[in-house]
């Protein structure tokens, strides 16, 4: 019988962050189980591989939701990871921590322990600022965090259209305050992505008491008179059942967790038996809360040719283009293709960003993967609402492993975010009508010219809005009825079991979620440390 002191489920974000943490002092035998293979393909370590990794089958799950009424009977495609680092593999690599008041919100809904005040010390001390340290800043972290080495020069244009349309300029949204329009910072090392797995895992694999094991797929945890005693996984056809001392601590994501917590018996006990799986514990929150920024894009022709097309383009610039990144790891390759943005107020009157822009110099649709738009010049505008009101569920199409979780996003069911998004578009409209964007401006793609009023927006964003790839709140910390784990992270009825991931969060935060997915994992290792310590 293999048992190990942790044992870890989901080798992402957060799953890299614990398997480090926990195995540092060399104290205890931690196993990290991962469903998806090593981190060693081309495409994760080459930032412009992103454009290959959202294609790509083996690497990322590629969920995709039930069709969903509120958004025209679409279903919405949802690229998550599948490989050591997880979604921090495929990721568009922006470093982004939120606002201050969202922690404080966490705070206020019961979490005490997660107000910015306390959360701050963790993003600092994950967090290798290549600028230096300062109030926000820590620079002895895992996580290298840089200015971009890429700036197609049409970011330029963006940027002073965004503030001739009025938004404040900002260099950094991580500081004393996030509004404004700029280049974000990235997770790069060198020009190469700074995963989760290459800043916390990769460099501490030869410790003796640390075991990686990838393409294991998680069945369910094993758990005796409600405490968690080990895990059950399948690799390469077989399956294994190792044994905990300790916790395990379930990272699989916003998705997986809650399925693998249904899987192990513990969630809503009308779903469970839907699909004749026994009820270890009731705990109606399973899967519920599912919360994602909602975005829409605003895309037009443009006259500029250094932009992003499938053009003929000489070979001479494919040369230069190689030649600089081998020499000097710098240029087009370590693009994240988003390289500039910023979170701005939809009003005046408002008291903090409730948009997030993203600027793509490159005519885009259905998440990239539309080779036709790609053959004009052009420009996206992505502009998502920050604070979604709509919530999803995560349940199971079976009680088979191997199923995918049933993924209802439910987003702009809401009628404030149906308003949000209509605001959405026509602030992107906006900014793009400004100099010197509008000088080059060709036609409008999308929505298109004839698409003006409110209504036909509307239509437009139940047509083509998605996800951008933020999915939280399925397994939330809190004490009210659906809450699944308690504000330490320990699941509500069972003993040595705890989620660690994206799930976990009451509420979406303003912005991009994987560092604040770093820190939680940071935050909760320490707990643990602690508690077995003493
Ligand atoms: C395309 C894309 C772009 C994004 N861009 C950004 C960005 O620019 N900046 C930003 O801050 N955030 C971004 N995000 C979001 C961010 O990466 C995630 O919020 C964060 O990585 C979530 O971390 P996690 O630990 O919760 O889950 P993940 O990192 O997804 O990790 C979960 C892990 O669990 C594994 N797993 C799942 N089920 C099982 C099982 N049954 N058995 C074993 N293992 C299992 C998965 O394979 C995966 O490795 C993006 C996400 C995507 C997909």
């Amino acid at each position: 019988m293999t048992a190990y002191d942790f044992i870890i489920i989901g080798g992402g974000s957060a799953g890299c962050v614990l398997a480090e943490r926990l195995s540092a002092s060399g104290k205890y035998q931690v196993c990290l189980l991962e469903a998806g293979p090593s981190d060693k393909h081309w495409s994760i370590h080459l930032p412009l591989g992103i454009i290959e990794l959202m294609k790509n089958k083996t690497l990322n799950w590629q969920f995709n939701s039930e069709q969903e009424c509120s958004q025209n009977d679409r279903s919405i495609f949802n690229p998550r990871g599948k490989v050591l680092g997880g979604s921090s593999s495929i990721n568009a690599m922006l470093y982004v921590r939120g606002q201050k008041q969202d922690y404080d919100h966490w705070a206020e809904l019961g979490n005490d322990q997660w107000s910015f005040d306390k959360v701050l010390p963790y993003f600092k001390n994950t967090e290798h600022q290549e600028r230096g340290e300062d109030d926000f800043h820590g620079v002895n972290g895992e996580l290298n965090v840089a200015d971009s080495r890429s700036k197609i020069a049409i970011g330029d244009d963006f940027i002073s259209a965004a503030h001739n349309a009025g938004y404040p300029l900002n260099d950094d949204f991580n500081g004393i305050n996030q509004e404004g329009v700029g280049y974000y910072q990235v997770t790069q090392k060198n020009g190469k992505r700074c995963s989760a797995a290459e800043a916390f895992l990769t460099p501490n694999l030869n410790r003796p008491n640390l075991t990686v094991i990838t393409d294991a797929l998680v069945q369910k945890i094993i758990i005796e008179n409600k405490q968690a005693k080990g895990v059950c996984f399948k690799r390469k056809g077989k399956t294994h059942h190792i044994f905990v001392n300790n916790e395990v601590l379930l990272s699989a994501g916003a998705f997986n967790s809650p399925q693998i917590l249904m899987l192990s018996g513990i969630g809503d006990k009308t779903e469970l038996a839907k699909h004749n799986i026994e009820v270890i514990h009731d705990l109606t929150g399973v899967g519920k809360n599912l919360q994602d920024h909602v975005d829409v894009m605003v895309v037009t022709h443009h006259k500029r040719t250094d932009v992003l097309a499938y053009r003929p383009k000489s070979s001479l610039w494919f040369i230069k283009q190689a030649l600089q990144y081998f020499t000097k790891k710098r240029g087009l390759l370590t693009s994240t293709v988003a390289e500039a943005g910023g979170f701005i107020k939809s009003s005046a009157e408002l008291k903090r960003p409730d948009l997030q822009l993203h600027f793509i110099p490159a005519a885009m649709d259905d998440h990239g993967r539309n080779n036709k738009m790609l053959l004009n010049y052009g420009v996206s505008l992505h502009t998502c609402i920050l604070r979604p009101k709509s919530r999803g569920t995560v349940t199971l199409h079976s009680n088979n492993p191997s199923c995918h979780p049933k993924i209802h996003l439910n987003m702009l069911a809401d009628e404030e975010d149906q308003k949000n998004i209509i605001r959405a578009v026509k602030v992107a409209r906006t900014i793009l009508a400004q100099s010197p964007l509008k000088e080059n401006n060709g036609q409008e793609i999308l929505p298109g010219e004839k698409i003006q009023t409110d209504e036909d927006i509307l239509t437009f964003a139940k047509n083509k809005a998605n996800t951008i790839y933020h999915p939280v709140g399925t397994c939330k910390m809190g004490n009210d009825g659906l809450a699944v784990v308690d504000q330490s992270l320990k699941v509500h009825g069972i003993e040595n079991l705890r989620v660690v991931d994206a799930s976990v969060m009451p509420t979406l935060i303003s912005g991009n979620t994987n560092a604040p997915t770093i820190m939680i994992a940071a935050k909760i290792a320490d707990d643990i440390l602690a508690k077995y310590h003493a």
